[in-house]
């Protein structure tokens, strides 16, 4: 089973766990005002309006574009060389940027993670959980092309054989639950 390494890889500084945090947030970004928390509705959450111009700032969520896909070595993880979780594995996937499909988001995450170009076969599920801000699309997919490389955002890249996933080194619940699923339904 081969590992590819980075010996120096660079962390990209962004800090993903930051969108769950609603404190950070002080500032009205249309006129510098500050924000104040009020409950606009009733049984809604308490949003950030700012105390100058009234905006609101709707914290939404976060979409996650991931796949599940195998060489004729395995199932294709990436190990995290960042936090929260740096060392463990996850399945290549990221964040879909506003404008870009669930579907392109998975294929281009999963090339600029892995080095592979994949085609989709179908939904595996969507994980989300109270109080977090992502929530997670994962994807089946077939490899098309490519050549397996590790990305700045990972320590290395592997690929599992399905009686060989490092159940106890996964870095998320979603990670094991798709898993699971996709071993359950292959
Ligand atoms: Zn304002």
């Amino acid at each position: 089973m081969a590992v590819l390494v980075f010996d120096n890889p660079p962390g990209d500084g962004v800090n993903r766990g930051i969108m769950n945090k609603k404190d950070i947030y002080k500032f009205c970004p249309l006129c510098g005002g500050q924000f104040v928390k009020k409950r606009l509705v009733a049984n809604e959450p308490e949003r950030l309006v700012c105390s100058s111009c009234e905006f609101v700032f709707y914290l939404d969520p976060k979409l996650v574009a991931c796949t599940i896909a195998e060489t004729s070595n395995g199932i294709v993880l990436q190990r995290r060389n960042k936090e929260p979780k740096t060392g463990q594995w996850v399945l290549p996937g990221g964040f879909v940027d506003r404008g870009e499909t669930l579907q392109e988001a998975a294929k281009r995450e999963f090339f600029e993670e892995t080095g592979l170009h994949t085609k989709i076969h179908s939904l595996l599920g969507n994980y989300s959980y109270p109080g977090e801000a992502n929530i997670i699309i994962v994807y089946k997919s077939e490899i098309i092309g490519g050549t397996i490389r590790p990305c700045h955002e990972s320590m290395s890249i592997d690929e599992f054989k399905k009686k060989d996933i490092p159940w106890d080194e996964l870095a998320f619940d979603t990670t094991k639950k798709a898993l699971k699923k996709y071993i359950e339904e292959s």
